[in-house]
């Protein structure tokens, strides 16, 4: 995830509820004189405004009061979480907490669904978020590793078709409008962007400054290179559904085309998918041509567009 996110701030009032994430349990306010439970965390009960009060635990089991799912990032460190559901769950005590929901498919949320919390360590210093996903559901805690190191998600597994090389009719079939399923994700971060911008030598402040990206750059935040994202294309394993076979050689003649329509914000994750554009036989060898798009997670427009040229020989 993004390194830029705005964390919450915990003040001596919220600080027990915030510390029992950590500890991956759920603390709430719950007032001694009449028995009210109160949240958000309070010096006094919202009933009966007695300062009796005394935090407890509490199973975090809770149902969807409501949720709305949003598409656009508030801010471009939360590309990476798009599209995201916002949502306020009411826990079996009666209070409502907005949190998001995780691990759900779209047409799964359901107003009124059972909910169980999901303690999401963030950060590092074990700063941990509130979320909630349905009660059937397993969610893997963030490891410790950079995110850049691990893929986001898993490559999807896919048959995959062998095709001879010199199989004419079987090479042209390849050749479609429409595109494979996504590949897996991977987490474009600022640490990603930094070390692209040393290797590069691009170190305009658009990349690597976010102080001054969020104040005076026109995307609210850093942006990933466009030939970073390009590249990346190699961490992406793509379900082509197919494997030419029958060749000597095989190398990336470069590229007919390469746009970069939209911006990724650090923090962002990416995903590929493709489509065989053509397939011309040529006297240097055979031509395949790859129009590969390369997207920030739930974004309708793309980042890269390449047209990438592999040469059999
Ligand atoms: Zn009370």
């Amino acid at each position: 995830m993004s390194t830029n996110k705005p964390m919450p701030a915990p003040t001596d009032i919220s600080a027990p509820f915030w510390d029992g994430l950590k500890r991956g349990s759920l603390t709430i306010p719950r007032c001694n004189s009449c028995g009210h439970w109160i949240f958000y965390p309070r010096r006094h009960c919202d009933k009966c405004w007695s300062h009796d009060v005394a935090w407890h635990e509490v199973s975090g089991a809770g149902s969807l009061y409501t949720y709305t799912l949003t598409r656009i990032p508030t801010l471009p460190d939360f590309a990476d979480e798009m599209p995201q559901a916002l949502a306020v769950v009411e826990l079996d005590e009666g209070v409502r907490i907005n949190t998001t929901l995780v691990g759900l498919a779209e047409d799964e949320i359901r107003v009124g669904m059972r909910l169980k919390p999901v303690f999401d360590r963030v950060r590092d210093d074990g700063s941990t978020l509130l979320r909630f996903t349905g009660t059937d559901k397993t969610i893997t805690p963030r490891g410790q590793a950079p995110a850049t190191e691990q893929p986001a998600s898993p490559a999807p597994a896919v048959t995959v078709v062998k095709v001879p090389l010199s199989d004419e009719a079987a090479l042209q079939a390849l050749v479609s409008d429409s595109f494979t399923p996504w590949s897996n994700e991977v987490v474009v971060d600022q640490a990603l962007i930094d070390e692209f911008a040393r290797l590069s030598g691009d170190d305009y402040w658009i990349h690597t400054d976010p102080d001054k990206a969020r104040k005076q750059g026109p995307f609210g935040g850093t942006i990933a290179h466009g030939a970073l994202v390009q590249v990346l294309q190699s961490r992406m394993k793509i379900p082509l559904g197919f494997e030419i076979t029958g060749f000597t050689n095989m190398v990336n003649y470069g590229s007919d085309r390469l746009r970069f329509p939209s911006p990724v914000p650090a923090g962002a994750r990416i995903q590929a998918r493709a489509r065989v554009k053509r397939v011309e036989r040529l006297k240097s060898g055979t031509q395949l041509t790859l129009e590969v798009h390369t997207h920030v997670v739930g974004a309708e427009r793309p980042s890269v567009i390449n047209d990438l040229v592999i040469l059999y020989m």
